[in-house]
């Protein structure tokens, strides 16, 4: 499946019934990709005609979810194409040409019994223990359909059907699965079994791509198509994503939370798409870490998996710390930049020149760029901007508690940092050198712990090379000189 088709249409199609989550954002993904890989077309269609259940603001918030992930659509909101627009309340007009087609040639009616009636027959099939059927109850001449009450469709032969599924082969179900569905609904809006078939086929979308929710009322599906005298487009039905443990479906709960979270946490794009295709599918290689392109040239619609991984963020965590590590120097910092707080940007010693020299430290420590905030809340790093405030004790090498003999070191690594030059500041390995031997002779722990600590205050940080090349030697010696009045 993966030679070059320009005719590869695939469509993601949400409701805009809430917050998108992991779940509807990979099938998105599958279908972008699909798309993609064969120079196709990638629809975004809204599917907003079950107005009860539609929350506010759902619209935007998939369009956003889409942006941050550059799944960008060719026809959609925002983006023209041929089939007028892509949100399905906007295009009522198609569907009733459709249902008018359906009318005319024997295939729909409209409903001849009230809310009321159906109840009773309801019951009466429960009573009876035997599944409510409403083409059993069809009537033999129906009034003509002038839209107040349901529209429904007769289903054209009681049959088995078979089709095939990109991912699960053969499939089939008989003729239990087939009813008569309503088409068009008493308040104008058209149901989803009827309205996103209608939509596939004006949308020329040749894969369908969806969940497994959807599999038993495939037959109905294709019985529609039988009756439009039309084929039904290739299905590929997706596995569900699973809770982190890989044993249930993936819930609330479990952590299906709103994707922009992600956004907000400081995910990058890439690897978070990286995370999610690997969430279903997987090349056949050892291969963990893709490149969006690497993404789109490997995807393959024949290697998506029948049972789902589980939504595990310690692999996101480690997957997207691979690709910051791949970004480039500059890359690196320009983000770094958005990420660090205001209270750190309005220190006395922040400079973007001491940020630069202090950012690959800062990028080692972190798996997402919201990280930054963290360490910096936990104090870590602050010490490059402003001059650290530490107790005295905690100059104390182990438990030498000796104010005379750790002033007496820092004054001597004073007089050794004094002599060197501003090069030999350039790099930790260089300034390394002033301190060494002296270390070595009087012992590292006593000579390089207080060291340490006079220049960043803490307990933990880096070596004291790291610390005294990235200051320099001015700001060094004051901070050591103050440590030694402290003592
Ligand atoms: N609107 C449906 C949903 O959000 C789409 C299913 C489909 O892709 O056909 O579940």
């Amino acid at each position: 499946m993966s030679e070059k088709n320009n005719n590869i249409v695939t469509r993601f199609a949400p409701s805009p019934t809430g917050f998108m989550h992991v779940g509807g954002v990979r099938t998105a993904l599958y279908a972008w990709l699909w798309a993609r890989k064969n120079n196709g077309t990638f629809i975004l269609r809204i599917e907003d005609t079950d107005k009860e259940r539609e929350v506010e603001g759902s619209i935007l918030h998939i369009q956003e979810s889409l942006k941050w992930l550059g799944l960008n659509w060719d026809f959609g909101p925002g983006a023209p194409g041929p089939a007028g627009s892509y949100i399905q309340s906007e295009r009522l007009e198609v569907y009733k040409k459709y249902a008018q087609m359906l009318i005319d040639k024997g295939f729909a009616y409209a409903d001849p019994y009230s809310e009321e009636e159906l109840e009773v027959l309801r019951q009466k099939a429960e009573e009876e223990k035997r599944p409510f059927l409403y083409r059993e109850h069809r009537k033999e001449s129906t009034e003509a359909w002038d839209g107040t009450k349901p529209l429904r469709f007769k289903v054209p032969t009681l049959k088995r059907y078979l089709w095939q599924d990109a991912v699960w082969g053969e499939l089939s179900a008989g003729e239990e699965a087939l009813d008569d569905f309503i088409l068009i609904k008493s308040d104008g809006y058209p149901t989803y079994n009827f309205a996103h078939i209608v939509d596939d086929i004006e949308m020329g979308v040749t894969h369908v791509m969806r969940g497994q929710e959807f599999i038993s009322s495939t037959p109905k599906f294709l019985s529609l198509y039988e009756a439009l005298g039309l084929d039904a487009p290739v299905f590929a039905t997706l596995p569900p994503i699973m809770a982190p443990d890989g044993k249930k479906k993936l819930s609330k709960r479990d952590g299906a939370k709103d994707l922009l979270e992600y956004k907000q946490e400081g995910y990058l794009p890439d690897a978070f798409i990286n995370f999610l295709a690997l969430l279903g599918w997987n090349p056949g290689t050892d291969q963990e870490i893709f490149t969006r392109e690497e993404l789109i040239a490997s995807f393959d619609i024949a290697k998506i998996q029948h049972s789902g991984a589980g939504l595990n963020e310690e692999k996101l965590n480690w997957i997207n710390r691979e690709h910051i590590k791949k970004l480039p120097t500059d890359k690196q910092f320009q983000i770094l930049l958005q990420y660090i707080p205001k209270d750190i940007t309005s220190l006395s010693q922040y400079s973007e020149e001491m940020l630069r020299k202090v950012a690959h430290l800062i990028v080692e420590r972190i798996e997402k760029w919201g990280d930054v905030e963290k360490l910096f809340a936990e104090g870590d790093f602050v010490y490059f901007f402003t001059q650290p405030e530490y107790a005295k004790e905690t100059l104390y090498w182990k438990d030498e508690q000796d104010s005379e003999k750790t002033k007496d070191r820092l004054s001597q690594v004073l007089k050794l940092i004094e002599v060197g030059s501003d090069e030999s500041f350039k790099d930790a390995e260089t300034v390394k050198m002033l301190i060494w031997d002296y270390a070595n002779e009087e012992g590292r722990g006593q000579v390089l712990w207080p060291t340490r600590v006079a220049l960043s205050g803490r307990e933990k940080s880096p070596d004291p090379f790291t610390l005294l090349s990235i200051l320099g030697k001015q700001e060094s010696m004051s901070r050591i000189r103050k440590a030694i009045e402290i003592l």
